[in-house]
């Protein structure tokens, strides 16, 4: 069983909880914590599962949509932190000061070299994103297995042979709509950064992932970080489901991870 629950997704926090195995062997990670702690406390519980008895917190990258409570997050839960060393102790909640304090265990990742967590076998892909190092993860059980990516500028990385290949179930990055972002109410600078190589996805990009490698066993798609400004529901996901209908996917169940609020892709389960 392989199961991920997004509790939160976009620029004003994210949080998501994964959930692998069944019986003794079953383990929750939770992915990032950019969300108050009672807010994703009480996500958790409405998708029948505990922010304070998750076996490992994992951090994508250093940025406070991501990081603000991971940390905390930890802690609460008595359970080691995966992160890169350069995603933490970049502001005073993730400092080692802090992480100290909190009698949080630091295990170190990096690029490609997969961990196990009980049945689960994690591998961090590194992602080009203004935040270095920034990371998607491959999840993988005996029977099951799913990605995760948010936070990138450009598609390439995700269109090499083989690294979608098996997947159920993915979470992506579908961001912005160019259009809108080029004439929406960003400052200049902002819509340069979101916009470019370092930012965030367009759903052009998130298309071209998806035409070009959507693997042939996926049963579940969900789109994530969606800017609340610069796109739409409805443009996002037309542009989606073209993507899927080209690559002879149209019958994916396809979704959208709420900026607040659970979401569980139980497509994959075996
Ligand atoms: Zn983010
Ligand atoms: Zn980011």
């Amino acid at each position: 069983m392989l199961r991920i629950h997004t509790l939160a997704s976009g620029s004003s926090g994210n949080c998501a909880l994964i959930e692998a195995g069944v019986g003794l062997d079953r383990v929750v990670l939770c992915l990032d914590s950019g969300i108050a702690q009672r807010t994703a406390r009480g996500f958790a519980e409405a998708a029948g599962l505990s922010m304070t008895s998750v076996d490992a917190v994992l951090l994508t990258h250093r940025h406070s949509d991501h990081s603000a409570n991971i940390v905390s997050t930890a802690s609460r839960a008595g359970a080691p932190l995966y992160a890169h060393s350069e995603s933490l102790s970049t502001n005073k909640r993730t400092s080692w000061a802090e992480i100290t304090r909190r009698k949080v265990e630091v295990r170190h990742f990096d690029d490609r070299g997969f961990f196990k967590i009980g049945p689960l076998v994690v591998t961090p892909i590194k992602l080009p994103h203004d935040a270095e190092p920034t990371f998607g993860f491959v999840f993988e059980t005996d029977t099951a297995k799913a990605g995760f990516f948010t936070d990138f500028g450009r598609p390439e990385i995700l269109m090499e042979p083989g690294l979608l290949d098996g997947m159920e179930t993915l979470v992506l990055e579908s961001n912005h709509d160019v259009d809108m972002l080029a004439k929406g109410p960003y400052p200049y600078a902002l819509r340069q950064r979101v916009g470019g190589d370092l930012g965030h996805l367009s759903n052009e990009q998130t298309f071209e992932i998806l035409a070009s490698s959507a693997p042939k066993t996926l049963k579940r798609l969900v789109l994530a970080h969606l800017s609340l400004k610069n796109n739409t529901k409805e443009i996002a996901l037309e542009s989606a489901q073209r993507a899927l209908t080209q690559r002879g996917l149209s019958e994916v169940n396809l979704q959208i991870a709420p900026a607040r609020g659970f979401l569980a892709s139980d497509a994959v389960q075996a």
